[in-house]
């Protein structure tokens, strides 16, 4: 695949949002929109009632702020994040922020409930894959067994502040949860300051608060996988939540007719090779979507739905290579329907 398909892959939003129109930071009359670059994606937050924001250019740079603050502790490319230290320690123990426990445990909880379907030391396969990279190829089997050896969450201990990696050559990488617990993190803060109809979109991470008013919800819908025109196959109408989709049309390579994408199956070391093209998760905390959509792509349609069922405030919608849609249990009350089967 040449680079620029690449580019527009990543690039295309796997959430849209609809009826965004007229919504423009110029637009001084209700709301207030920005975006940035932070986490390797776009960023697009919009304020839709500005009653309470005397100043939003000001609260833009201190949403800004808070991404930097978390990409600095987060990141595993960014030079001394808590993340790049505990990497390059060695198996010496790294103190941290009590964010970076924070994530850091909860992400450990995904690792447990999914069997290691979900690992956050999935980094040296990452790297290995190197998916994003500039001329990426499928690794000989040798080196890919290799990073496998060093692919196991039981290997992160944590004794209060410190972190430390059992083996020298384990990798953190937080990017399937991050987003989706910087989000949370962006919405409670707006919530302190009183502002109660919000939409953060972390590169498709997305979280509604409020809806766009009291009487107004957001309609946002999911893509269509690999439709590079970015047609919806689901849409919904939310006030409150979190809407995370985790699909092999975000980030892939293509060699001998085949997709290489860029979440891993801790089992194998390949690319997760389930029934899926997609995952969206409907859910309270963006955090938990952001994990469990990942978790759910690995685990496939119906190791995935039995989790998922589990837990009655989220709902799950799978798209199978067929393009057929499957809902669990706690869809029924979400207003969520098929566009187009
Ligand atoms: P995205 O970050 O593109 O929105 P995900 O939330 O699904 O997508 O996270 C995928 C990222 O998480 C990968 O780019 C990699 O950094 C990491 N990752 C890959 N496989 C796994 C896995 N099985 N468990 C946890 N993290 C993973
Ligand atoms: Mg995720």
């Amino acid at each position: 695949m040449k680079n620029t398909n690449r580019i527009i892959c990543i690039l295309l939003c796997t959430i849209i949002i609809f009826q965004l129109t007229g919504c423009y930071s110029a637009n001084k009359s209700t709301h207030y929109s920005f975006s940035g670059f932070y986490f390797n994606t776009v960023i697009n937050i919009t304020l839709y009632d500005l009653s309470n924001v005397p100043d939003p250019k000001a609260l833009e740079s201190e949403i800004k702020e808070i991404c930097l603050h978390y990409e600095s502790l987060f990141s595993r490319t960014v030079e001394g994040s808590d993340v790049d230290r505990i990497n390059k320690s060695k198996g010496a123990p790294v103190t941290v922020s009590e964010e970076t426990i924070e994530i850091l445990e909860r992400a450990l909880y995904y690792c447990d409930i999914t069997d290691g379907a979900f690992d956050i030391t999935t980094a040296p396969l990452s790297i290995l894959w190197n998916v994003e990279g500039e001329d990426p190829k499928v690794p000989d089997e040798g080196l890919i067994s290799e990073a496998l050896s060093h692919v196991d969450y039981h290997l992160i201990s944590i004794s209060g502040n410190a972190v430390t990696l059992q083996d020298p050559e384990a990798k953190i990488d937080l990017g399937a949860i991050a987003k989706g617990y910087i989000a949370d993190k962006i919405r409670d803060f707006l919530k302190s300051k009183n502002i109660d109809h919000v939409l953060i979109n972390l590169g498709g991470n997305v979280l509604c608060m409020g809806g766009k008013s009291n009487s107004e919800k957001i309609n946002v819908g999911i893509r269509r996988p690999f439709d590079e025109t970015g047609e919806a196959i689901v849409s919904a109408s939310i006030t409150d939540g979190s809407i995370v989709t985790s699909g092999s049309y975000e980030r892939y390579f293509e060699e001998n007719g085949r997709i290489y994408h860029h979440i891993m199956d801790p089992a194998t070391g390949y690319p997760a090779d389930s029934d899926l093209l997609s995952v969206t998760v409907f859910s309270p905390s963006s955090m938990d979507g952001d994990a469990l959509s990942t978790a759910l792509f690995v685990l496939g349609t119906e190791k995935g739905m039995e989790l998922i069922d589990s837990m009655p405030d989220c709902c799950a919608v799978f798209v199978d290579s067929n393009y057929s849609v499957h809902y669990s249990k706690g869809c029924s009350k979400i207003p969520v329907k098929v566009i187009d089967e």
